[in-house]
């Protein structure tokens, strides 16, 4: 089983947390809620894509949301959690995925592990979701008086992702409409499809409340620390007719000399994102020597460094970046600069900064033999 999707549940209106807006589109330490969700399967490697069911009022608040992430386009859910999910699925049967994960949008916080233990079980031809043990004492109480005491021995809390095979869930979906089920493993079982448990985690709660929101700030405060990664890179200007900055092209009167495109300014970046978290620098990991990088973009390098801060589930905050020289002009690139690394990097373009100088005609900026670029970035690690 090769192909499995996340579709990601953020239709709902959340009528329990009273906020202005939905609470997948409330802040968590700088990016939405939902931010947080599709990042969690993005950067699952058994995941091949994800998709987002949302509220037809929400396109903005999910563009904005979502950033430059490489999620699927949205698909508008109905009025009830089980419409949103059926709707959600149908927009995925043409790709004929084998297995899905069905995801709250206001669970943030899932872990690797709980994905790939729901993933090892759909790839078995079985329905899974992730549940815990109920440790309090359960009563039922009617009018604030205890009835009874509820056996809790074999009760359990659901949470999600639950997964399925993907032909499976369809069909529950299909046949079982209009019943409002508050999950999708209800409608499984339902079929008498086999569903198993696998561990789920207190870590993976649902933001229900404002309380819940509170929680799940103070955890983000917790969880993550803040690293600081600088970088510097200088190319000597050589016969040619222009220069790449950032990824773009600027006709100029030289070029830049160098083992690839000599993008002064995406080097200085990509350095000092690998200098964020202590790995260290672009000739570390493409040495000169390896006639391979010969000419290539530099967009190659930059990649890398994001990869392995993917990899340490970190965060770009932001980045800064000053370009030295005297010629040419940056200022009518800056948009198409911005816009471009914005759409490598997967944040917003109001985390990008790109500035220019001249260095007053002193020294190799200021003859005009070089240009020089300075990066400064900001990236969250979880602790
Ligand atoms: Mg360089």
């Amino acid at each position: 089983m090769e192909k499995i999707y996340a579709l990601i549940v953020a239709a709902g209106r959340g009528r329990r947390f009273s906020a202005d807006i939905p609470k997948q589109y409330c802040s968590l330490g700088g990016y939405a809620v939902l931010f947080h969700t599709i990042s969690a399967f993005l950067n699952h490697r058994a995941i091949v894509g994800v998709r987002v069911v949302i509220h037809p009022d929400d396109h903005a608040l999910y563009e904005q949301a979502v950033g430059s992430l490489n999620v699927m386009s949205p698909v508008h859910g109905g009025s009830t959690r089980q419409e949103s999910v059926l709707r959600g699925l149908q927009s995925l049967e043409d790709l004929n995925p084998d297995g899905v994960l069905i995801h709250d949008a206001a669970r943030p916080f899932v872990s690797e592990k709980i994905i790939s233990d729901v993933i090892f079980e759909v790839k078995n031809a079985r329905g899974a979701l992730p549940a815990l043990a109920v440790v309090d004492t359960l009563k039922r109480i009617k009018d604030s008086l205890c009835i009874e005491t509820v056996d809790r021995s074999s009760l359990w809390r659901a949470q999600t992702p639950q997964g399925f095979p993907f032909p499976e869930i369809l069909k529950c979906h299909n046949e079982l409409r209009d019943q409002d089920m508050t999950d999708d493993a209800a409608l499984f079982e339902a079929c008498a499809l086999p569903v198993v448990q696998v561990q789920g985690s207190e870590e993976n709660f649902k933001i229900t409340t404002q309380e819940d929101y509170q929680k799940a700030q103070k955890k983000m405060r917790l969880n993550y620390e803040t690293r600081i990664g600088s970088g510097f890179d200088v190319h000597r200007f050589e016969k040619g007719d222009h220069v790449t900055l950032c990824g773009v092209k600027i006709n100029h009167n030289k070029g830049l000399k160098g083992h690839s495109d000599a993008d002064v300014a995406m080097h200085a970046l990509t350095d000092a994102l690998l200098g964020s978290i202590s790995a260290g620098d672009i000739g570390t990991h493409f040495p000169p020597s390896d006639m391979r990088w010969k000419g290539v973009s530099s967009d190659v390098f930059l990649r890398k460094a994001i990869e392995l801060i993917k990899e340490k589930s970190g965060i770009i905050v932001n980045v800064d970046l000053t370009i030295m020289c005297e010629a040419p002009k940056i200022g009518p690139h800056r948009v198409e600069m911005v816009t471009y690394l914005a759409s490598i990097l997967g944040v917003s373009t109001d985390r990008i900064s790109i500035k220019a100088t001249t260095t007053e005609k002193l020294g190799f900026t200021g003859r005009g033999e070089g240009m020089a670029a300075q990066a400064v970035c900001s990236v969250k690690l979880p602790e």
